[in-house]
């Protein structure tokens, strides 16, 4: 079964506060975005690799998947002026007979290798998973500067990427976004108004998004962590 990746990397980072879009800054000297696609590139039911690059960077992003030397076939596009406008662009270069697609963010090179394995392996079967962790804090509805109500943490998960569909479901729930000019932050939500079942399967807390200053000390925290993983006995 043919799985095609598409890494999400054509954000311009305003969070970061940096000048500089945050997949493309540096951890241990090579750029976040480059961690990410690692990951997929060595993860065995990958078959290739879609990324999306900010108009302006998108041949710095070509250059640096050149030297980078993946083993896969890594194909840099421009994205769009919302991330779900970058899936899309990336789901019209989806090689014929891909029947597995995976959604990632560019700014998450913690995924473990196992994670993404299992969420395809789950998608293959029904058609839809996202990884997910469960919440450990307490999370309120707000009003304004009023709390509202307070949410049932056991019912609640945070929704990682990567999230892995048939590739004909989520075709057709990118079409019913567009008609409705529906704009979710994930993919999920799109499939989810389809009424498509989407599966949870659980992640690692390791997985963060890179968004905020803050999340770089963390991340170098797990990078030295990996790296003494590789060279421990
Ligand atoms: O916007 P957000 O922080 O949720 O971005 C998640 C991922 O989507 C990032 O890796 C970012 O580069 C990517 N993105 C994109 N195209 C956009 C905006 C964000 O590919 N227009």
């Amino acid at each position: 079964m043919k799985v095609g990746a598409i890494i999400a990397a054509a954000g311009s980072g305003r969070r970061m506060k940096t000048d500089r879009p945050k997949q493309l800054l540096a951890l241990n000297g090579t750029p976040i975005l480059v961690h990410t696609i690692r990951k997929f590139d060595a993860c065995r039911v990958i078959d290739y690799i879609i990324v999306t690059a900010p108009r302006e960077a998108v041949d710095e992003i070509k250059n640096l998947v050149k030297s980078a030397g993946f083993k896969k076939s890594v194909v840099v596009i421009e994205g769009g002026e919302r991330r779900q406008d970058s899936v899309a662009m990336g789901l019209e270069c989806l090689q014929p007979g891909t029947v597995i697609v995976a959604v990632h963010d560019g700014v998450r090179p913690f995924v473990p290798v196992e994670d993404i394995e299992n969420v395809v392996e789950q998608a293959k079967v029904g058609g839809a998973a996202i990884l997910g962790v469960p919440i450990v804090e307490t999370v309120k509805h707000a009003k304004r500067e009023f709390v509202e109500s307070t949410l049932t943490r056991e019912h609640l998960v945070l929704a990682q990427t990567p999230q892995v569909f048939r590739t004909d479901i989520l075709k057709r729930a990118f079409e019913l976004a567009a008609k409705d000019e529906y704009y979710g932050t994930d993919e999920s939500s799109l499939v989810e108004r389809l009424g498509n079942p989407v599966a949870i399967v659980r992640g690692s807390e390791r997985n963060i998004k890179i968004t905020r200053p803050n999340d770089l000390t963390l991340a170098r925290a797990f990078l030295a962590e990996e790296a003494g993983e590789k060279v421990a006995p």
